[in-house]
């Protein structure tokens, strides 16, 4: 479809960064980065819509097998117990901790299904004419919390950990849910946005455009309309995104308050023949390594107690530059920022880890795992950090750039 017609440029800004940039018209396979900051404006994936409804179909019909068939069972005590995803939700919630619950839901079946119903809904959409933009606006913002892949993992860690007590056997849904990661990765890496949003909301550009902004909901160059919106996705369309440095600084000061007692408070309660065993983050990496489960300490360390404290440093480093119109190289604090919003979402690890165990170890009287209050506390400063990034304007750090250059 985009056959190459004229040899025309087309003058486009970063979303990133906001810099000017006049392109040729491109081919979706090919990369296009920003001369300035050096990130991807396309990344040269694409894959179509009917190919993404296929996948997504795929997704959601193994998505039952997946959610309700055991993950792994383990047979403890003479009898067989399953984990699955279902159950872990369920035992949280009962055990009087909802908001914990449904951060798990959130991340680990609702936005996973999310996902493919939003894709699917395009593509019934488009032929009965819907309004696709709100579809579009919200499939902007599936990459963060669909966490399958993080889930898998923490199966994994919870797997190795019951070896101590139990044997563990493959359930029939974990063939199911490794296919459904891999397949939601798939679409996540290649949907193209940008393009969907090029081919359902064509806009042709017009010469002389003065005030030339860039959306940054769906990355439209041009204009405002009158009401001072985007003319693709009518989002209103600003400078700057307007209050961005105080939402980021509010988000991550709650964050650093709340991750006192996430990191203080006991996060997993385990009685064993009475006895009762509390462990804090720390003190249940501690206890990993003198079980003598070296690499899971080290990754259950790396996800749950460096990942969050680096990602509130970098995040203050990056708003005081801002305030301070540092010239430190605003390509280097892209980098850092692209980090930190990468490495977010593997901090629900430990979260995903203890829904595991409770659906495992559950024997009442002689053996049994319960969530203790640092969960609900980690679980909101994890969402606050991710949501911290989320609103940081990355563009403001080339203002303040900008400012602390010598005026010419
Ligand atoms: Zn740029
Ligand atoms: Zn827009």
């Amino acid at each position: 479809m985009n056959h190459i017609k004229h040899p025309d440029l087309i003058l486009q800004r970063c979303c990133h960064c906001n810099q000017k940039i006049l392109t040729p018209r491109f081919s979706l396979r090919q990369v296009i980065v920003c001369p300035r900051c050096s990130s991807q404006l396309n990344d040269g994936r694409s894959w179509s819509l009917n190919r993404l409804s296929i996948l997504s179909i795929t997704l959601l019909m193994l998505s039952p097998i997946a959610f309700f068939q055991p993950l792994i069972s383990i047979y403890l005590l003479g009898s067989q117990i399953n984990a699955n995803v279902i159950e872990g939700i369920r035992l949280i919630n009962q055990q009087g901790d909802p908001f914990t619950a449904s951060i798990v839901a959130f991340c680990a079946i609702a936005a996973p299904l999310l996902l493919p119903i939003l894709i699917l809904m395009l593509l019934i959409g488009r032929r009965i004419n819907l309004n696709l933009r709100p579809i579009l606006l919200v499939l902007a913002h599936m990459k963060e919390w669909v966490m399958l892949d993080v889930y898998l993992i923490a199966l994994g860690i919870a797997a190795i950990k019951m070896q101590d007590y139990a044997s563990v056997f493959v359930g029939h849904g974990l063939i199911a849910f490794i296919t459904m990661s891999v397949l939601s990765l798939l679409i996540l890496i290649h949907m193209n946005l940008d393009e969907l949003w090029r081919k359902f909301y064509p806009i042709e550009d017009k010469e002389g455009q003065e005030k030339t902004l860039i959306c940054t909901a769906c990355h439209y160059t041009g204009s405002a309309n009158q009401q001072g919106k985007c003319q693709r996705c009518h989002r209103p369309l600003q400078e700057r995104s307007p209050h961005s440095l105080q939402k980021t600084w509010a988000a991550l000061i709650a964050a650093m308050v709340l991750l006192l007692p996430a990191n203080l408070m006991p996060i997993s309660i385990f009685y064993l023949n009475g006895q009762r065993l509390e462990d804090t983050i720390y003190s249940g990496v501690v206890s990993l390594i003198d079980s003598g489960n070296w690499p899971i300490a080290i990754i259950v360390f790396i996800a749950s107690i460096l990942v969050p404290f680096v990602k509130i440093i970098i995040m203050i480093l990056l708003l005081f530059s801002i305030h301070l119109n540092s010239n430190t190289n605003p390509v280097l604090r892209m980098k850092l920022l692209k980090f930190v919003s990468w490495i977010g979402r593997w901090s629900m690890l430990d979260l995903f880890v203890i829904a595991l165990m409770m659906t495992l170890v559950n024997r009442d009287q002689l053996m049994s795992f319960t969530m203790g209050p640092a969960a609900l506390y980690f679980g909101t400063a994890v969402i606050l950090t991710i949501l911290a990034v989320e609103w940081l304007d990355s563009r403001l750090i080339w203002d303040s750039y900008g400012k602390s250059k010598p005026a010419k």
